[in-house]
């Protein structure tokens, strides 16, 4: 898989990280795992030099799409989206050039291969 969307897929693990330690109902869980308070900064700094690291297309293209998907990036299982779990008629057949992002062509979402 390529950096760029290594650094991509590590930018949505802290997004759905903050999400969940925003959400009230998670909050007593937080305590219960023992995060000290304060962890949702940590992870929004973190969150912020991550996102440095990401191509500033790459990193308008995953926001936008994050309005609509929970998920904006997701592994490609065989020749299978795991977003919307279509096939992929196409991919796979196609070169795919070093450094191109791929999409999924049902729900558009960004594919990588792990
Ligand atoms: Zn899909």
């Amino acid at each position: 898989m390529n950096d760029k969307l290594e650094a991509l897929v590590a930018l949505q693990d802290l997004d759905l990280m903050i999400r969940e330690a925003k959400d009230p109902q998670c909050a007593t869980q937080e305590e219960e795992l023992g995060f000290p308070l304060g962890g949702v900064d940590k992870l929004e700094r973190a969150r912020e030099r991550m996102a440095k690291q990401i191509d500033e297309r790459l990193l308008q293209t995953y926001e936008r799409m994050s309005r609509r998907f929970t998920r904006v990036i997701v592994p490609v299982e065989g020749k299978v989206c795991l977003g919307c779990f279509m096939g992929l008629p196409t991919s796979g057949r196609r070169n795919i050039a070093p450094g191109t992002v791929e999409n999924c062509e049902n729900c558009g979402r960004i594919l990588y291969r792990p």
